[in-house]
C-alpha cells in the first residue's frame, strides 16, 4: 500500500502542468510534462500513489512504448480509461494556447496517460483493494437522513451487477434480490448518516441548522461542513467562542447546540441566497476519507457505510459462491432517525430472517468505562447480544457463534445501553422476524471522525458470507421453530 504523501514530480522534470479528473469510482489526479518532448519519447518512469483513498497518477511518460504493450491485457480497462481519458483531452483543449502542445504532443501525451492508468487500474496488488476503494467512496459520500441520493447511486451502481432485480421501497431504501428461490434473508445496512439541515438564514448571512441522529453538543463546535445547495456544494464551519474573551467558569462547559451557527463567509442573506442556500438543504460532515497507519481508516460515516461496504462485497462474494435463499440485500434511508427504511423495506420483503450489518461501538481507547462496552477495533466481528432496541434471537446467535468457530473468526459480544439499529424494526414485522444485529467495531461514532480497522472490515464480510451460506430452508424452519 501506497503511503499518504504529497504528489512529488521527476526530478528531471522540472515544470509541469497537471490537470485534476474527478471520475467515480476513482479520483485520479494527473500530472504530466508535455513541453519536454524528449521527456515524452525517450525516457522516465510513471509512479502511482495512493492518498486519502484516492488514486493519484503521476505519469512522466517515459519508456511507454514498453508500457503499450501491457495496455492489451485488459480492454475493460482500456474502456473505462477511455471515457476517462476524453475527460482529460476536454481540459486540455480548454486550455490557453500558449500552455497547449501540439498535436502530435497531445497524442502523445493522451496515449502515455493511457498506458499509465492501463497499468495502474490493473495492478492485481491494485484490484485487490477494490474494496478501500468503496469503503472511501461510500465514506465521501454525502447523505444524512432524507437525502441519501449520492449513497444510493453509489450501492444501486454496485448493487445491480451482483442482483436478479434492483426495486425501492417508498422511502427510498435500496432493495436488491439474488436467487428467487428457498426461505427469505434480509441482509440489512442503512446508507443514511449523522448531518443535519439548515434551519435559519440570519439577517447577518449565518445559518443555524437543525441536526439529524444523535449528536453530542460537544461534537458541534469548531468543525468544517459541507452544505449542499441548489447550485452545488459550499463549505461552512460552525464557530467556537474564543477563548480570549470566555469567561473562566464557562471554559469547561459545552457550547450548547442551540448557540451554533454554520459560517459560510457570506455577509447577508442576500449572499446567501446567492450561494444557492435555503432552509432545508442537507448539511453534512466535511471529514475525507484519510488512510491511517496499520490499515486504519479515517472518515466519517462508518455508521453505517461500512455496513453498506459489508453488503456490497458479501453479495459479490455470494455471486460467485452460491447460496440456497432468496438474498435480499437492503440498503436502508432513514436510520438515524428512527430506523423507518428497514420497517418499510421489510414490509415489502416479508423475510423469514433478519440480519443487520452496523458500526458498532469500540471501547479500546483510553480512559473508558469497560462496562460501556468491550469491542475493539479490528479484533473481529461485534455480535449484539443486547442494545436498547433489540433482543437477538438466541437460536441465530447460536448459529454466528458456530460460524465463527468453524471459520477461526473470533467474535466480540456487544451490549451497549444507548444503542439502535434496523434488526429491532426487522423483527416487529412480517408476524415477528428472528434477527440478529452484526458490527464492525468502529471508534468515534457519531462524529466528523470515525476510525475502523480494514482486517475488521474483511472478517466481518468472511462471517456474513458463511451465515447466508449456512442459512437453507431447514436452517430458517430451525431458527423459526418454537415449539417447547
Ligand atoms: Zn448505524
Amino acid at each position: 500500500m501506497f503511503e499518504r504523501q504529497a504528489v512529488s514530480f521527476h526530478p528531471c522534470v522540472p515544470s509541469l502542468n497537471s490537470f485534476a479528473v474527478f471520475g467515480s469510482p476513482l479520483t485520479l489526479a494527473f500530472a504530466f510534462d508535455f513541453r519536454d518532448q524528449r521527456a515524452i519519447n525517450d525516457g522516465g518512469k510513471i509512479e502511482a500513489e495512493r492518498v486519502d483513498g484516492c488514486s493519484k497518477l503521476l505519469v512522466n511518460c517515459h519508456h511507454h512504448m514498453t508500457l503499450v504493450k501491457r495496455i492489451d491485457r485488459d480492454v475493460v480497462h482500456q474502456k473505462r480509461m477511455g471515457r476517462l481519458c476524453r475527460g482529460v483531452n476536454a481540459r486540455l483543449r480548454s486550455r490557453s494556447a500558449a500552455t497547449m502542445p501540439s498535436a502530435p504532443k497531445r497524442r502523445l501525451l493522451l496515449r502515455a496517460i493511457l498506458t499509465g492508468l492501463t497499468l495502474f487500474l490493473a495492478t492485481p496488488a491494485l484490484a485487490q483493494d477494490r474494496a478501500q476503494r468503496l469503503l472511501a467512496e461510500l465514506a465521501d459520500a454525502p447523505g444524512p437522513p432524507g437525502f441519501e441520493e449520492p449513497v444510493r447511486a453509489v450501492v444501486v451502481r454496485e448493487l445491480r451487477p451482483l442482483a436478479d432485480a434492483v426495486s425501492y421501497d417508498g422511502l427510498g431504501s435500496v432493495i436488491a434480490r439474488q436467487g428467487s428461490a428457498g426461505p427469505k434473508i434480509m441482509l440489512d445496512a442503512h446508507m443514511d448518516e449523522l448531518g443535519g439541515v439548515v434551519r435559519r438564514v440570519t439577517p447577518q448571512g449565518y445559518l443555524s441548522m437543525q441536526m439529524l441522529g444523535g449528536w453530542l453538543d460537544q461534537a458541534l463546535p469548531d468543525q468544517r461542513w459541507i452544505i449542499i445547495g441548489s447550485k452545488g456544494p459550499v463549505h461552512a464551519v460552525t464557530g467556537i467562542r474564543d477563548v480570549h474573551v470566555v469567561p473562566a467558569d464557562e471554559r469547561t462547559r459545552v457550547f450548547p447546540r442551540d448557540g451554533l451557527y454554520l459560517d459560510v463567509g457570506a455577509r447577508t442573506a442576500a449572499e446567501v441566497e446567492a450561494l444557492g442556500l435555503s432552509p432545508g438543504d442537507p448539511v453534512v460532515p466535511d471529514s475525507p476519507f484519510t488512510s491511517l497507519a496499520g490499515g486504519r481508516y479515517l472518515g466519517k460515516a462508518w455508521d453505517d457505510r461500512v455496513g453498506c461496504a459489508v453488503v456490497i462485497e458479501a453479495l459479490r462474494r455470494l455471486r460467485a459462491s452460491g447460496h440456497p435463499n432468496q438474498l435480499f440485500v437492503a440498503a436502508t434511508v432513514q436510520e438515524e432517525v428512527g430506523l423507518r427504511g428497514a420497517r418499510t423495506a421489510a414490509d415489502l420483503i416479508k423475510p423469514d430472517i433478519g440480519i443487520a450489518i452496523e458500526g458498532g461501538i469500540a471501547g479500546d481507547t483510553p480512559g473508558r468505562n469497560s462496562e460501556e462496552t468491550q469491542a475493539a477495533i479490528g479484533a473481529g466481528p461485534g455480535i449484539f447480544l443486547y442494545d436498547s432496541s433489540a433482543i437477538p434471537s438466541r437460536k441465530m446467535v447460536a448459529l454466528v457463534r458456530d460460524i465463527a468457530r468453524v471459520k477461526g473468526l473470533p467474535l466480540q459480544a456487544d451490549l451497549v445501553q444507548g444503542y439502535g439499529d434496523d434488526s429491532a424494526a426487522i423483527q416487529a414485522t412480517a408476524g415477528g422476524v428472528p434477527t440478529v444485529n452484526l458490527v464492525v467495531p468502529v471508534r468515534y461514532t457519531h462524529a466528523h471522525n470515525g476510525v475502523m480497522d480494514r482486517a475488521g472490515f474483511d472478517r466481518m464480510v468472511e462471517l456474513v458470507v458463511g451465515l447466508v451460506q449456512r442459512l437453507d430452508a431447514k436452517t430458517v424452519a430451525e431458527m423459526r421453530d418454537f415449539t417447547p
